[in-house]
């Protein structure tokens, strides 16, 4: 495994690479790699030759105040991981490498990143439809893979290849769970053992609102209310958000008649989790 920390290095290698008919298979991550990035990587490894994965703690996604100094970080154990799976290139630049200090451009998505993440977390999707506007451009990808873990996120960027017509094709990976039932995140490692137990609410709140839909309600208020009792039953779990949408474009729906997003983001002490079933009535 090659690893790369230029810009121009990628870039040059990747345009080589592209020119002599290599299909190249591209998963875009921020480190601190677990099994829900494993499965992206075996994805890539299917649909392509030879697979380039980023780790980059995009420093323009991250709100003042948020977590982007103390996310969790471990690249020595990452580069075993990526070598294991038998990743083909890691590319592991700095902040300084990827942005000018007089940077001026910015690639922003104005309406599926309004809602959900985009609300809650203002400028978060202009920070990463940026960043990955830039790594699409220096890894020169044939295909993409994306966790639906990340659901809003993966439909801004399905959305960003559309209309900038990047050639890029965009697979959703399905999420990665725990046995029981968290979501994979690299913020988990957060969580004190009692925190642990408590994340996993969304899981239970999510499968409180599949039940119901299975059971025939489609009132999408009597859902939500039913999966923030099921959060907040859960001393010390705080919801930002427990929205249902339609799937496609992402606005909040009253009545659930065709396949709808039900979206989670849940405060765990300091730690903000995220978690999303796509169900169709
Ligand atoms: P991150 O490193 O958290 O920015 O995530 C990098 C990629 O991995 C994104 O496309 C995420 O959606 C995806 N991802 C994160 N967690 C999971 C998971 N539990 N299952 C599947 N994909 C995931």
């Amino acid at each position: 495994m090659d690893i790369i920390r230029s810009v121009d290095g990628m870039q040059r290698r990747a345009l080589a690479t592209k020119v002599s008919g290599v299909r190249i298979g591209f998963v875009p991550t921020m480190g601190f790699l677990h099994a829900g990035h494993m499965a992206l990587i075996r994805c890539a490894r299917d649909l392509a030759d030879q697979v380039v994965v980023s780790i980059f703690v995009n420093p323009t996604q991250f709100l003042p105040g948020e977590d982007f100094a103390s996310y969790p970080r471990d690249i020595d154990r990452d580069r075993g991981m990526c070598e294991s799976a038998g990743v083909d290139i890691l590319f592991c630049p700095t902040p300084e490498e990827m942005y000018a200090p007089d940077r001026s451009v910015w690639v922003e998505e104005t309406m599926l990143s309004r809602g959900l993440c985009g609300e809650k977390r203002p400028g978060h999707f202009k920070g990463v439809t940026t960043v990955v506007a830039k790594l699409f451009n220096i890894v020169q990808p044939h295909v993409a893979v994306f966790g639906q873990k990340d659901a809003q996120q993966a439909k801004v960027i399905g959305r960003l290849v559309r209309d900038l017509n990047f050639p890029v094709e965009i697979v959703v990976a399905p999420t990665v769970r725990e046995q029981d039932g968290l979501a994979m995140s690299s913020r988990n490692a957060r969580l004190t053992p009692r925190q642990r137990q408590d994340a996993l609410c969304l899981y239970r709140a999510l499968g409180v609102a599949r039940g119901m839909v299975e059971q025939g309600v489609r009132d999408a208020a009597i859902i939500r209310a039913a999966m923030a009792d099921t959060v907040l039953a859960v001393d010390g779990a705080e919801i930002e958000y427990a929205e249902i949408l339609d799937d496609a474009t992402l606005q909040p729906v009253p009545i659930i008649a065709g396949r709808v997003l039900v979206a989670l983001a849940v405060r765990v002490g300091k730690t903000r989790l995220i978690d999303n079933v796509s169900l169709t009535p």
